[in-house]
């Protein structure tokens, strides 16, 4: 009934409040992944540049997600759900239309668009940016903390890459992503 209130007064829907989230990234002092490492200067350059919707530098990389809702984790199933990114209730609930758009490579994986950065602040983000010029490639999870009871600030989402074999667990702490006011 909340949602539908809102949609009728013309309240941002959560997809339109993520895009207009600004963050900002610092470096993890318990990183083991030192701030200078090829991982968290691609991911700092990535951020900059969805967050600026810059073109020119967003044509230099792809980004996938790694066949899992962006919102909630679990895994993608449906084509359509394969396109956006987010599984049918969370699209649902976060007002993404769904589109075929025929971009989706393989298994289950999906190419993201303009929506990345949005996407990467949906809650439970895995992402895959592979530069176009020199095929690094490395794997992101963007995970939002839970609001602590007392918190005067919103909380953090954590990124991590992944480090090892097992995709869903090898993922290595980097540092957070502050909403920048
Ligand atoms: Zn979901």
């Amino acid at each position: 009934m909340v949602a539908q209130w809102e949609k009728e007064v013309g309240m941002p829907t959560e997809i339109e409040a993520l895009r207009a989230i600004r963050v900002r990234y610092t470096h993890g002092r318990k990183s083991r992944i030192g701030r200078e490492a090829p991982s968290v200067r691609a991911f700092s350059w990535w951020l900059e540049a969805a967050q600026l919707q810059d073109e020119k530098k967003l044509a230099q990389l792809t980004i996938h997600h790694q066949g899992a809702c962006g919102r909630c984790g679990r895994p993608l199933t449906v084509p359509e759900s394969v396109d956006c990114g987010f599984g049918p209730h969370c699209a649902d609930e976060l007002g993404v239309a769904w589109e075929r758009r025929d971009t989706t490579s393989f298994h289950g994986e999906g190419e993201l668009s303009a929506e990345s950065a949005a996407f990467a602040l949906a809650g439970n983000a895995r992402f895959t940016l592979t530069s176009l010029k020199s095929g690094a490639r490395f794997t992101y999870k963007v995970s939002k903390a839970k609001a602590k009871p007392g918190d005067t600030k919103e909380p953090p989402w954590f990124v991590a890459v992944l480090s090892g074999p097992d995709n869903t667990s090898d993922y290595e702490y980097l540092g957070c992503l502050w909403e920048a006011k």
